[in-house]
């Protein structure tokens, strides 16, 4: 068994990635004490039940007592009320971190709210499925994936560090970036994706009858993949476009400006331009497959495709 990088961490939020990190933390002996908190008495009892944690709060503010390392894994719309919540009884010289999907507001949102002498290192691991709850979490989700992290000017070199350890300590490859840059880089790869997912499939549901039951028979011809993406969680989706609104209108725009640049060459039997477009993306595929970025996020065992 490894030392444990923290002697007592405390989880806010136990659901597929909490879970996930709580798990591997403990597979790979990284935490002395987890203490993990919940909204929910359902919620904590599974958690316990799962024996993902040794002690289990409905009230964040004792789950953080004596911590060494707060994780944060709600959804973001619970961050400023979360980060109120623990600010009388978080240690000085606690870690304060994250795993929300857009990191401006992620900061935003929690820094004003924590003591001085607590150092707040925002992250966000590029890993995950489309279900939720502490049952979701698996050990091994992050081995293989990114996790990006977002320090800012102020925040404490030797925090940021720990908290890097801890995320290669559970198989994650960890990179730095601004949290502007993150935000604008996961607009394109995240954000406008699930976008494009949650609306091809709305406009699906709202066929007449008929074509709707064929879209579900004929569904393998490509829009399975869209309803993977679209059962991915409301909450959880809908805090991500209310959080990350600047970046993702910016590239809705140059989005919708190429779409009617393939609207215009359809329209015209442009043959050209699309067989162009088409061989160019498919070399972005490939390079994505080069940089073995291509296996996708499925619990071992488990085909949910
Ligand atoms: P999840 O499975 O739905 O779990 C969310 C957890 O937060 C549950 O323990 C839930 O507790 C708690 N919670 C929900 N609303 C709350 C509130 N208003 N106040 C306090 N606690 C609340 O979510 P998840 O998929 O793990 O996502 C958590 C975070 O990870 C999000 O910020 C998301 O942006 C980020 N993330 C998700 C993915 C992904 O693929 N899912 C990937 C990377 C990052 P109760 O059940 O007790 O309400």
């Amino acid at each position: 068994m490894n030392t444990p990088l923290f002697n007592r961490v405390a989880f806010i939020g136990i659901g597929l990635i909490g879970s996930s990190l709580a798990r591997a933390m403990t597979k790979h002996g990284l935490a002395g004490h987890i203490a993990i908190s919940t909204r929910r008495a359902e919620t904590l009892a599974k958690a316990e039940e799962l024996a993902l944690g040794q002690s289990y709060h409905l009230d964040a503010a004792e789950a953080v007592k004596d911590a060494n390392l707060v994780m944060i894994c709600t959804p973001m719309g619970a961050y400023e009320a979360v980060a109120k919540s623990i600010h009388d009884t978080l240690m000085p010289g606690a870690i304060v971190s994250d795993v929300g999907s857009v990191k401006a507001s992620a900061i935003k949102d929690i820094k004003p709210h924590l003591p001085g002498g607590v150092h707040l290192v925002a992250g966000h691991p590029i890993a995950g499925t489309e279900h939720s709850g502490p049952e979701a979490g698996f050990a091994e989700l992050f081995p293989g994936h990114w996790c990006i992290l977002t320090p800012t000017e102020d925040t404490d070199t030797s925090a940021t560090a720990r908290v890097q350890d801890l995320w290669e300590a559970v198989g994650a490859n960890v990179e730095i970036m601004t949290p502007d840059h993150h935000d604008r880089v996961l607009g394109i790869t995240s954000h406008l994706p699930h976008l494009i997912a949650y609306t091809i499939v709305d406009t699906a549901d709202q066929l007449e009858d008929d074509t709707k039951k064929e879209v579900i028979k004929f569904s393998a011809s490509g829009f399975r993949d869209f309803t993977r993406i679209a059962a991915s969680d409301p909450v959880m989706w809908r805090d991500i476009f209310l959080n990350n609104r600047d970046a993702v209108l910016e590239i809705l725009g140059r989005f919708t400006e190429d779409l009617t640049a393939m609207k215009r060459a359809i329209r015209k039997g442009d043959a050209d331009m699309l067989e162009k477009t088409f061989a160019r993306t498919r070399e972005i595929r490939r390079s994505i497959i080069d940089a073995k970025q291509h296996i996708p996020d499925v619990k071992p065992g488990e085909d949910n495709s």
